[in-house]
């Protein structure tokens, strides 16, 4: 089984301008790129899951919302991080989608897809509905937060890099003996 960690994306990777529309739109917020990339070292699958209604609402197209994330996943990669995969929900709150977060199904469908061990894996996001959704899946959950607002998630970082180096502090016994970003065969390994 994999250890992944489930990441919202504006608010939590980039900044959230309401809409992130286009490339010059996306900014990576403080810390965010390092704490990637710990996370991916600390053996972490790094999957996104992205509620973008901007599509359902016409505000931007899914070739807009592609060419963002493709322009993200090649910045990342000048770093050595490989996103894992990305789920996304393009709907309107008003389709009712059985996507959309506070809903975990991106969540639980990337667990079944990649294999993935709740119990030694993680979210972060910046709202209520990802804390939510963390919870509903069995995942232990990062606010990403400057302020100490109560989600009930289980824990509050400024941001990413923190969120990795409290995972390396307190969860470094049986959940961190993997290392590498294998996507197979972590089990075995042990
Ligand atoms: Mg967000
Ligand atoms: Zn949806």
């Amino acid at each position: 089984m994999n250890r992944a960690f489930f990441l919202d994306r504006d608010g939590t990777i980039n900044v959230d301008y309401g809409y992130v529309k286009s490339v010059d739109q996306f900014a990576f917020l403080p810390h965010a790129i390092e704490g990637l990339k710990k996370l991916s070292d600390l053996g972490f699958l790094l999957i996104i899951v992205s509620n973008q209604s901007g599509i359902g609402r016409g505000l931007y197209s899914l070739e807009n919302y592609q060419t963002v994330m493709k322009n993200m996943q090649e910045r990342l990669k000048e770093k050595s991080i490989v996103i894992q995969d990305v789920f996304f929900c393009p709907h309107s709150p008003e389709s009712k989608c059985p996507c959309r977060k506070p809903s975990p199904k991106m969540i639980l469908d990337a667990i079944q897809k990649w294999d993935v061990d709740i119990a030694s894996s993680f979210l972060a996001g910046d709202k209520e509905t990802d804390i939510q959704a963390g919870k509903k899946a069995g995942l232990t959950t990062f606010l990403i937060s400057a302020t100490d607002t109560n989600y009930g998630q289980n824990h509050t970082t400024p941001d990413l890099l923190a969120a990795a180096q409290l995972i390396e502090k307190q969860y470094s016994q049986a959940c961190l003996k993997r290392s590498g970003n294998k996507m197979t065969n972590h089990t075995a390994a042990e």
